[in-house]
Parts: structure tokens; sequence; C-alpha cells
């Protein structure tokens, strides 16, 4: 005889389809700024979680991730991987799934999908650096990178920043074609470049988000004019940047958390004591952000523990109400809490049980 679950021992689960049902019931825009705000919201907290630098496993093609952080009252945890090959292969660069769980019994509130949701949060959190960084006023991009983050970089900075030109260029055109393609309607003019060096010809904002395992030089220092804000997300791991150092010694650098992005960004071609500021303290006005209209702002982003905490505990509260989640038996639940072995004799087949 099998033991039903009880209530508690059922843990919410958000599938890919679910998340997709839920950002449409949202809106894209409105969870990219909800997003931005809740990450915001938690880097202003920044002393309240346990800060690590990733967990990452490196193989010849790729990286597998665990990104772990708590809030004393919430604990989260990613899984995710970066195979820039797989796209060859019809397979996603970055797959992800992450779990949050009530730090006061241990148990697990929330599993869910995360690659929709990391391109949401990767796409917020760009956001949330650009309004506090790029220059005012700012309303042309240049997006150099067109893969699965693309069209989320370009409505984020829409919608927190009212970007009305998106200048694309991707070493593969299809990629270009696809975004452009994706774009269309979304109210903002999107226009296909030749090249880099085109596309950053009169962006006050460049966010380049491409991926190959290795020292890519995306941006020269020559392509990049005073007062613009780069937003490299892209060179996210040992052996992976995308930007040419001497941009790196002319720019004011902002990262996430510096013990993790020192070894993983781009600055982890520069001298372990290379300056950055983290943006809580920005955020905070602890720490300046741009300090001139002329100056070259970046934020060198690799994602963070703290983006993905936020991200599933906004799920968790948006799912309430919805249809958009499943209740799973994934933990073990017998009535009396010591007899493990007992639930588990229960649910032999008829006749066998004791
Ligand atoms: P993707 O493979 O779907 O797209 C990457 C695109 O970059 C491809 O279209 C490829 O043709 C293009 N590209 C490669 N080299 C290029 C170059 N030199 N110039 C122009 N285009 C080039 O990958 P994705 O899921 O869009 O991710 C993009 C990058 O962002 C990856 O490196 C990924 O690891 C990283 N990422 C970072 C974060 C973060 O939090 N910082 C989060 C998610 C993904």
């Amino acid at each position: 005889m099998s033991q039903t679950p009880s209530a508690r021992a059922l843990v919410p689960f958000v599938s890919v389809e679910d998340m997709m049902g839920l950002v449409h019931r949202v809106g894209i825009e409105t969870m990219l700024v909800e997003l931005a705000d809740a990450i915001e919201a938690d880097f202003r907290r920044w002393e309240a979680f346990d800060k690590r630098a990733r967990v990452a496993s490196h193989s010849r093609d790729g990286v597998i991730e665990l990104m772990p952080t708590s809030d004393g009252e919430l604990y989260a945890f990613k899984y995710v991987n970066g195979h820039p090959a797989n796209v060859k292969r019809g397979l996603q660069t970055v797959t992800a799934l992450g779990l949050l769980a009530d730090v006061a019994t241990g148990y697990p509130v929330l599993l869910a999908e995360m690659t929709l949701l990391t391109a949401l949060r990767t796409a917020a959190t760009s956001a949330m650096a650009a309004r506090l960084l790029a220059p005012k006023g700012a309303r042309t991009m240049a997006l150099i990178g067109n893969g699965a983050q693309a069209e989320f970089q370009a409505l984020a900075m829409k919608a927190t920043l009212g970007i009305a030109d998106v200048r694309l260029y991707d070493v593969d055109p299809a990629a270009t074609a696809k975004t452009a393609r994706n774009l269309a309607g979304a109210g903002v003019a999107a226009v296909a470049c030749a090249s880099a060096q085109s596309a950053v010809e009169g962006a006050q904002i460049v966010t380049t988000c491409t991926a190959d395992k290795a020292f890519a030089t995306v941006l020269t220092d020559n392509m990049v004019g005073a007062g613009v804000h780069l937003n490299a997300i892209g060179g996210d791991c040992p052996g992976k940047t995308e930007l040419h150092r001497d941009i790196l010694a002319r720019a004011d650098v902002f990262v996430e958390y510096a013990p993790q992005t020192r070894v993983e960004g781009e600055i982890q071609v520069m001298p372990p004591d290379f300056p950055v500021t983290e943006l809580w303290r920005v955020l905070r006005g602890e720490a300046p952000g741009r300090r001139d209209p002329r100056r070259i702002t970046l934020f060198d982003g690799v994602g963070f523990a703290v983006e993905d905490f936020s991200a599933l505990r906004y799920v968790r509260d948006k799912i309430k109400g919805t249809p958009f989640r499943r209740d799973i038996d994934m933990l073990a639940d017998p009535d009396d809490p010591r007899d493990l072995f007992g639930m588990l004799m229960r649910a032999k087949p008829d006749g066998q049980g004791r």
C-alpha cells in the first residue's frame, strides 16, 4: 500500500512550460523590471547573504557550476552549465535549474527550470547595472552576440532605460536575423550590422553576450568611445573573455562579487589588485557610479548566486494562485518522522508488506 504524501512534503515545481506561461501572464517587460527591482533590493542588503564564488567543474568543452547562497531565511542554489559548442549540436549553450529551501527546516519550497529564468535574471541584472551607470538619456545600444540571451538583454534595456534602437552583430548572420525577427514589433528598431565596429557606432550602451571558450577580442580599444557604458556578460569563465585589456585599463569597472569575477570575468587578465567596485556599494551610495559623462563604465557581469536567489524567490511569490506549477512528491514524509523504514515497508506490493 503506497502512502499519499501530505501537503507539507509536496514541493511546487515550475517546468519550462509553466515558466513560459508565467512570463506571458506577467508580461515579459514587466517581469524584467520586477526582477531588476528584486535583485536590486537584495543587493542593497548585501551583508545578509552568505557569499562564495560558485563551484565550477571545468571540462574541455564547457563548465558545470553550482551557485549557492542564503540570507538566513531562505537558501537557494542553481545548477548551470556553459558549453559554447553545444549550439552546433542543436543544444543550448546554457541550461539551468534551481532550488529554493526554507532554512529553518531545510525543506525545499520550490524547484524550477532556470534556463529561461537565467536569461531573464541576467538581462534584469544588466539593466539594474545600466540604470546606475549608463549615460543619461541613452537611446541606442549595440548587441554583439545574438544568441539565446540577446532578446532578453535588449528588452530589459528598453523596459528600464527606454532604449529605442538596437544595433545587432553576430559572427553568424543567421543569429542576427533571428534576433531581428524576434524583436520586430517589440517597440525597438533593430538594425543588423556587418561588423562589431559598425554595431557600436552611435551606441551609448554596448552589450557583449558572445559564447566562445577562448580569450576572444569582440571589442578593441579603438571601438569604445568616451562616455559609453559596456555591459560585458559573455566572458564568465577562466580563459573566456570578450574585451581587449586596454579597454579595462581605461574604464571604471563594476562587478557583482569581486572574488568570483577576478577568476571568471574580463578582469581575470588584470593584476589581482586591479581596482573594481562592487555594484551593491554604488546602490547604497557608498561608492561612486558614473563619475563623469565622458568616463567609460564597464559592468563585468558573470552572474552571481544572489541574482538566482532573488529570481527564485520572485517566482515562488508569483506562482501563488496561478496554474503555473505542479506539486511533486520529492520528499519522504513518514507519519512518524523516525519511521522512514516503516514507510518503505508499507509501500511493498500487497501481500508482501509486514
Ligand atoms: P549562445 O551560444 O546562444 O549565443 C552566443 C552567440 O555568440 C552565438 O550566436 C555566436 O555565433 C556568437 N558569437 C560567438 N563569438 C562571437 C564573436 N566573436 N563576435 C560576435 N558574435 C559571436 O549563448 P547565450 O546563451 O546567448 O550566452 C551568451 C554568453 O553569455 C555565453 O558566453 C554565456 O556563458 C554567457 N552568459 C552569461 C551570463 C551572466 O550572468 N553573465 C548568464 C547567461 C549566459
